[in-house]
C-alpha cells in the first residue's frame, strides 16, 4: 500500500483554501494549512480536526523569503517529503482597479502575491516535491485569466481590472513554463468558478466545497493524468 499523501495549500485558513484542505484531507492526506496570521491558521486546523482532518499548520506568508523557508524547513522535518502543493492564496488588491488608475504599488503587491509568491512557494518546496513518487502541484486560476474568452464577444465577464485579472493570466504562463521544465511533476492550473467567498464580498454563485473540487482532482491526478493545463470542473478551459 503506497503511504498517505502529504499536502500543503498556502492560504488554507478560510474560502477555497479551507474547502481543498478539506476535500484533500477527506482523501485520507496529511494537510499543512498554509496561513499567514496564525490565531487564523490554528483555528482552521482545529476545524479540520473536528472534520476527521488529519491537518498541521503551517506559518507561511507568500510574500516572505523567510516565511516560505521556515514552512518548507517545517514540511522537510516533519516528513522528508511533500506530494501535492496548492497554490492557493491571493489577494485582489485596491479595487476598483480598472487600468487607468492602477497604480505601480497596487499593481506590484498584486503581482507579489498572486505570481511572485507562487514561485517562492514552489522553488522552496521543489525539493521536496522532487522526493516524492507522485508530486502534483496546482495553481489557482481563474476563467477570468483566459485571454480567449477575455475576447470572445458574447462571453459574460465581471468587473474590468488592470491588476488581479492579468496576474492570473501571468500565473497561467508561469505555470506552462514549469511544466515544460518539471517533467517529472505535473502541475496544473485550477479555475474554482465563481465562488462566494471574502475575495469578492461573498457575491459568488457557487460554494467553497465546489469550488475546490478541481484543485483536489488535480492535486491527486493520477500518473497518465495531464500537465500544464488549465481546467474547471467541466474539463480544459481555453487560454
Ligand atoms: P479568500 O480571499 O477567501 O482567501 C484567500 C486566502 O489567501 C486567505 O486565506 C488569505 O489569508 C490568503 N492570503 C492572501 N495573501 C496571503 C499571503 N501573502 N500569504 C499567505 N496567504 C495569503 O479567496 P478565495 O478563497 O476566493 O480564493 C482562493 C483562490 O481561488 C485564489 O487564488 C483566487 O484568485 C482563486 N479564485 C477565486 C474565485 C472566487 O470566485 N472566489 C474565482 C477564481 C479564482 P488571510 O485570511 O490572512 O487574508
Amino acid at each position: 500500500m503506497s503511504e498517505n499523501t502529504i499536502a500543503l495549500v498556502t492560504g488554507a485558513n478560510k474560502g477555497i483554501g479551507y474547502a481543498i484542505a478539506a476535500g484533500l484531507g477527506a482523501l485520507g492526506a496529511s494537510v499543512g494549512v498554509g496561513a499567514r496570521d496564525s490565531q487564523r491558521g490554528e483555528e482552521a486546523v482545529a476545524k479540520l480536526r473536528a472534520e476527521g482532518v488529519d491537518a498541521f499548520f503551517v506559518p507561511l506568508d507568500v510574500t516572505s523569503d523567510e516565511s516560505v523557508a521556515s514552512a518548507a524547513s517545517l514540511v522537510e522535518e516533519r516528513f522528508g517529503r511533500l506530494d501535492a502543493l496548492v497554490n492557493n492564496a491571493a489577494i485582489t488588491g485596491a479595487w476598483p482597479a480598472e487600468p487607468s488608475i492602477v497604480t505601480a504599488a497596487s499593481m506590484r503587491e498584486v503581482l507579489e502575491t498572486n505570481v511572485i509568491g507562487v514561485i517562492r512557494v514552489t522553488n522552496a518546496l521543489l525539493p521536496l516535491l522532487r522526493r516524492s513518487d507522485r508530486a502534483r502541484i496546482v495553481n489557482l486560476s481563474s476563467h477570468l485569466a483566459s485571454l480567449t474568452l477575455q475576447t470572445t464577444p458574447g462571453v459574460e465577464f465581471g468587473e474590468v481590472s488592470g491588476t488581479y485579472t492579468p496576474s492570473k493570466t501571468f500565473l497561467n504562463a508561469v505555470t506552462v513554463q514549469y511544466a515544460k521544465e518539471l517533467t517529472d511533476i505535473k502541475i496544473n492550473l485550477a479555475c474554482p468558478g465563481y465562488v462566494a467567498t471574502d475575495l469578492n464580498g461573498f457575491r459568488g454563485t457557487s460554494t467553497p466545497a465546489d469550488g475546490a473540487k478541481i484543485a483536489v482532482k488535480l492535486a491527486t491526478l493520477p500518473d497518465d493524468g495531464p500537465t500544464g493545463g488549465l481546467f474547471d470542473d467541466a474539463g480544459s478551459v481555453p487560454w
